[in-house]
């Protein structure tokens, strides 16, 4: 794509509410904006980036067996009345027509999940089965201070599984955390499993998957050693100490933000909905069901947060929103000619480029944009380039460039054989 034609521009003045790093990031350069505290819309460059992570979580839960679709997010109030959550879940956004009949906005699904499975799984042989969204949340949230990592609108994918016993619900939940850790593991984050009680849902046990940021609201202790990690909440142990797992490490603490968790729900919807199965011996039973979700709009406020520098934002290759940023500097016409031609190849190549095109802008200015734009890898056509023999690329996440032949350059783009 070329930058004259981009719908966003990057800009220095951003609203004087927005104090949290993720999101002024994302405002200046053009990836999202702001509404009001708490919803954001996302733009051409955040939607890139956001389908890239929400690809990869579908792709993961395809793979262990979920099936798509989309729930309403304007929700009848009746089954909201029935769990009791109308009056119980603080968060949950009411509102009312002209008619004054009541609604909610969906802040979690299982209220429309359950009636949906009860209708469709009709015998025991018709489970396990998992079905997910990717879609918007809308929660009325006090503090919604974090940028895009607390959104009043987000988006979220959730999961939910259904299961004859609890061995098969175990089984299944140890599938979705490996896919959870190689969700976290594809998006280029280092996300830590924490053992935490479930919260409002149950009180069996939970996994939270966090990531270490100063901007995360959750307080973890981990061990330096092995994988242990808990919420410090409900862990038993203290920084300091030696790691109760592995008996080797010590304990370290560190602000950390959730950006999925998966927990098994028991039988509390299927019982609320009376979603009753006989077994092969004619006794009634409850599926049990599991809970599985990935903040994805947090995702990309984590990502921000955690890897940008002080120039701007830093994407890792899986998630950017274009993996080469090429710029041609200056109004040579031998430059423009250079850069048009590998604009040319790298897209014939199928290579996601931005192309900054733009007229009478200053060297210095494109490469600020770029670096807070933070495409992994920057290509600089310019008559110093040419001079020395090619282009000058360099890495996001490196300091200076080196000058390669622009074919040296297209082979290093090249999946390796
Ligand atoms: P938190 O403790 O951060 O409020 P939660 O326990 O309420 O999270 P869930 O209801 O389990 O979260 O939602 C699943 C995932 O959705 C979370 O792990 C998080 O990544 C994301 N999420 C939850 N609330 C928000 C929000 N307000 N804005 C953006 N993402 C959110
Ligand atoms: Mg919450």
């Amino acid at each position: 794509m070329r930058q004259s034609h981009l719908f966003t521009k990057t800009r220095k003045e951003i609203p004087a509410d927005e104090t949290s790093k993720n999101a002024q990031l994302l405002l200046k350069a053009g990836y999202v904006h702001k509404e009001m505290a708490g919803v954001y819309s996302y733009l051409p460059l955040g939607i890139r980036v956001l389908s890239k992570i929400e690809n990869i979580v579908r792709e993961e839960m395809d793979a262990i067996g979920g099936q798509e679709i989309t729930m309403a997010t304007l929700h009848p109030k009746d089954p909201w009345v029935q769990t009791g959550a109308w009056d119980s879940v603080d968060v949950l956004f009411k509102i009312q027509s002209r008619t004054e009949k009541e609604y909610a906005l969906g802040q979690s699904e299982e209220e429309i999940v359950t009636p949906i499975a009860r209708e469709y799984l009709t015998s025991y042989k018709d489970l396990p089965k998992a079905i997910y969204q990717i879609g918007n949340k809308y929660r009325d949230e006090l503090r919604a201070k974090s940028g895009v990592m607390r959104g009043r609108e987000f988006r979220m994918k959730d999961m939910y599984s259904f299961h004859a016993t609890q061995e098969d619900f175990d089984r299944y939940y140890a599938i979705a955390k490996q896919a959870y850790l190689k969700i976290f593991d594809r998006l280029g984050l280092v996300a830590k499993a924490t053992e935490a009680s479930g919260g409002a849902f149950t009180t069996k046990l939970s996994y939270e998957f966090m990531v270490l940021t100063d901007a995360g609201e959750d307080d973890i202790v981990y061990c330096d050693t092995c994988t242990h990690c808990a919420n410090v909440e409900v862990s038993d142990q203290k920084v300091g100490e030696t790691c109760s797992r592995c008996g080797k490490g010590t304990l370290n603490t560190a602000k950390a933000s959730e950006v999925g968790n998966i927990f098994d729900l028991g039988q509390k919807y299927t019982k609320a909905f009376d979603f009753s199965l006989n077994t092969p011996d004619g006794e009634a039973f409850f599926p049990i069901m599991g809970c599985f979700g990935i903040g994805t709009t947090r995702v990309v406020g984590v990502v921000a947060e955690a890897l940008s520098d002080d120039k701007g934002l830093v994407w890792p290759e899986s998630i950017a929103p274009f993996r080469v940023h090429l710029l041609a500097l200056g109004d040579d016409e031998k430059v423009k000619a250079e850069a048009e031609t590998l604009y040319t190849a790298l897209t014939k190549a199928g290579v996601e480029v931005l192309f900054d095109d733009r007229a009478d802008m200053s060297a210095g200015a494109k490469f600020a944009d770029a670096d807070l734009i933070g495409i992994p890898t920057r290509v600089v056509v310019s008559t110093r380039s040419l001079e020395a023999g090619g282009v000058v690329v360099k890495k996001r996440t490196e300091e200076k460039g080196s000058v390669i032949s622009v074919e040296a350059f297209m082979n290093s783009l090249m999946p390796k054989a």
